[in-house]
């Protein structure tokens, strides 16, 4: 009986709610499919099988190719020209048998008559910078595309090939069967292009000054193409920003450089006797073993000479590098070399910096420590660095990743000086490329179909690092207390959220097709994953879910659903109506407080219960029986709140009368009858389901923070309300107060309304004060 009544109760709480609506409904209304933010992501992913498991970790079955590379590359100072003598030894580890193989030629994207150079449209400036001018319609396109010398056997025989663009199609004599092992050679050469009037990864960047030249060369070889369980051959044309897809393999490679360039590359280098000379090679071996600061290998001061004579003679750079998906390098006579030791579990890793004398000092005092910070913080999140040193190179306008060397940008005046921004800016460049060796160097993912894979991770992993790099360096970053990071926040992602709907691609869409490529693949997934951390899922079942996913693939080829099921998987945190939201679609966050009203418990019923009563349920206050408990709601703006006190508790006897009856006098002594009651109504004008994030304010100058689970949104996307019992009277409502959501307009934020005033009303009134 006493259950009965309670239930009665709560009947008028919700009926005041649904006042205006119809229960019975008599006309007949169309069907719908189901659209629930929180359906389970059954038709957007593909369906788990023996290859790829549905916890998110590589199946019994799966597999991966290998692919080896043995080359003698020769790079030609003179005549801008690389030259290059392949060997590819082909594993297929598939169940599959291959009739033909397909080799990425990257560099045809660089050929005159490349369809990627045509891919966009284009208006007719009203102004031009006169060398863009020169290189758009005088000059026209650098032809640098590749030059195929031969493709034969490994006994000479020449071999049939089709060249598709940036693809190159090998007919093979006889089919490759499963397990097989297939050698085969390419022969090549192209004309190296200016990275910096090209604006290209690859290239030299020109020195008028001393007439010298700075290589960073990558995606310069005919490399394997993927072929596995998800995409079979992944021959989708490189057209500029979907990246790369790559094989692991091992390499051996003799580099071939002007005799006086100091080389750095992917490997370890193994003559550093025959190319260095005795001093450098004594600093070399020293710098091995300085933990607590950098080695200058070759100086400032040493360069300066060496900028003015042009060796005429050569030397062979020799690398070996195991399990690594490409092989980048640096050369040129102008670089100075700093390398120190850095600790990563019980292996020793170097961090190692190469930079023009352009690039000081800056370079030489940041490079190498962010290199050593990015090993320590990635390797916390996600698993000991691997591999035997990370590179950092200073190469104009770049911010460029390959395994264990990168390209990076951040150059002072030429005067030696610096803004802030030109640091700030080169010290997370730096930690966001050395970071790319853990996503997708080592997490293999395919770039060329999803960026976010790549550049979402470890732009949130950045964040991370470089919030890392604050504490650990706080002079470099004085006077500020944290380090500025542009991206990662919450707040910092709003303006794309607010954005014009048409401009803006979900995350899941690949690299070629998006709007905003920097936010899309960079800024968003970085700002989902912080919040999923923050927010969401707490660090604790985050970082262990993030750290599964990263050892599950490390040293594979992961989709994005094995990441989205490893991140459910080791956490027990349902998440898919998070991907759905923030990966699948471009809705935003807009949560807001519509309405509070006050709620007075009374024993008399008052004429809007009677009327509930009577037309909904034909009953009279007289037929629920002597216990019942009324709430009554009161306008908070005609009423005065100081009138209202605990009294009407207190007044109301059948309350007293129950508890009297149900519990001993001790109990109800420590028994806390609240003395306020609110329902307060929450506005969801955005597409994205969040946690509701309420922060209430009372009389007495308290705060309380609550959260109620995103799955408050499930039955209505709308609206929600909530009743608040307290002992302490509600003066204000504020709904996500510390901003971690990323919501769009907080100007629905707070009860009673707070007045927000644009910036420009903001000027507005400076200027007229
Ligand atoms: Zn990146």
């Amino acid at each position: 009986m006493k259950k009965f009544i309670y239930s009665l109760c709560m009947i008028f709480i919700s009926g005041f709610n649904i006042n205006a609506q119809e229960d019975v409904i008599s006309i007949p209304q169309p069907g719908h499919t189901n659209k629930n933010k929180f359906k389970q992501l059954y038709e957007e992913f593909s369906s788990p099988n023996r290859y790829r498991t549905a916890s998110g970790a590589p199946g019994p079955d799966y597999y991966q190719q290998q692919v080896n590379y043995i080359m003698n590359i020769e790079l030609d100072d003179k005549k801008t020209k690389l030259y290059g003598e392949e060997t590819i030894t082909y594993k297929n580890n598939s169940p599959d048998q291959l009739d033909y193989l397909w080799i990425q030629l990257d560099q045809n994207i660089r050929k005159k008559n490349a369809p990627a150079l045509q891919k966009d449209g284009g208006v007719a400036e009203p102004f031009i910078a006169v060398e863009d001018f020169v290189a758009d319609y005088i000059e026209g396109p650098f032809d640098g595309g590749f030059n195929i010398n031969w493709v034969k056997t490994i006994s000479g025989v020449p071999l049939e090939y089709t060249i598709n663009n940036t693809m190159m199609r090998i007919n093979l004599p006889k089919a490759i069967e499963p397990g097989e092992e297939y050698s085969f050679k390419i022969k090549w050469w192209y004309k190296i292009n200016d990275h910096v009037k090209n604006r290209a990864r690859s290239g030299y960047e020109y020195f008028p000054k001393d007439g010298n030249r700075a290589y960073v060369i990558a995606q310069f070889f005919p490399r394997m193409a993927v072929y596995n369980d998800v995409e079979g051959w992944q021959n989708h044309q490189f057209w500029g920003n979907g990246e790369f897809a790559l094989n692991f393999g091992n390499y051996e490679i003799n580099l071939t450089v002007p005799a006086d360039h100091i080389v750095e590359a992917t490997g370890d280098l193994k003559n550093p006797r025959e190319v260095l000379t005795i001093q450098e090679y004594k600093r070399y071996k020293q710098a091995q073993n300085s933990f607590d600061k950098p080695i200058v290998i070759v100086t400032q001061e040493e360069v300066i000479a060496k900028e003015v004579n042009f060796s005429e003679k050569k030397k062979t750079w020799k690398y070996i590098a195991n399990n690594v998906r490409d092989f980048a390098f640096a050369s040129s006579r102008k670089f100075i070399w700093d390398m120190m030791a850095v600790k990563v579990g019980s292996r020793k890793v170097m961090a190692v910096s190469l930079y023009p004398k352009e690039g000081n000092p800056l370079w030489e005092e940041y490079s190498t420590v962010a290199v050593a910070q990015t090993l320590e913080t990635y390797s916390k999140y996600t698993f000991n660095y691997p591999y035997p040193k990370a590179v950092s190179v200073h190469a104009k306008n770049q911010g460029m990743e390959y395994p264990m060397i990168c390209w990076n940008y951040g150059r002072p005046d030429e005067d030696g000086k610096y803004s802030e921004r030109v640091k700030y800016g080169m010290i997370s460049v730096i930690i966001h490329e050395v970071g790319h060796n853990y996503f997708p160097m080592i997490v293999n993912s395919d770039e060329r179909q999803w960026g976010w894979m790549d550049e979402g991770l470890d732009t949130f992993m950045q964040y991370l690092t470089e919030q890392e790099f604050g504490e650990n360096f706080k002079q470099a970053i004085s006077p500020l207390d944290k380090y500025p990071s542009r991206r990662g926040d919450p707040s910092k992602i709003v303006p794309y959220m607010a954005g014009n709907q048409e401009n803006i691609s979900a995350i899941m869409s690949n690299p070629e097709n998006v709007f905003q490529l920097g936010p899309n693949a960079y800024a968003k997934p970085a700002t989902a994953l912080n919040i999923l951390r923050e927010t969401i899922m707490g660090r604790d079942l985050f970082d262990f879910a993030f750290k599964k996913y990263s050892q599950r693939w490390m040293f594979k080829h992961p989709t994005p659903e094995d990441f989205f099921r490893t991140m459910e998987d080791a956490s027990a945190v349902d998440l898919d109506w998070f991907w759905r939201g923030w990966f699948y679609s471009t809705d935003y966050v807009d949560i807001g407080v519509k309405e509070v009203k006050k709620y007075i418990v009374s024993s008399n019923p008052g004429p809007e219960v009677d009327k509930y009563l009577s037309t909904n349920l034909n009953m009279s206050t007289e037929d629920l029986g002597p216990f019942y408990v009324f709430m009554v709601s009161k306008n908070l703006d005609s009423i005065n709140l100081n009138k209202l006190s605990s009294n009407v508790i207190n007044n109301s006897l059948p309350l007293k009368k129950y508890l009297d009856e149900s519990y001993s006098s001790d109990q109800i002594a420590e028994i806390n009858i609240p003395k306020y009651f609110y329902e307060i109504e929450f506005e969801k004008p955005g597409g994205l389901v969040m946690p509701l994030i309420v922060e209430y304010s009372y009389k007495d100058g308290t705060k309380e923070k609550k959260t109620y689970p995103v799955q408050i949104w499930r039955k209505n996307d709308n609206s929600v309300t909530k009743v608040l019992a307290t002992n302490k009277e509600l003066v204000g409502v504020k709904v996500d107060p510390d901003m971690e959501t990323a919501d769009i307009d907080i100007s629905n934020n707070s009860w009673p309304k707070q007045k927000f005033s644009s910036d420009f009303e903001k000027f507005k009134s400076k200027i007229k004060g």
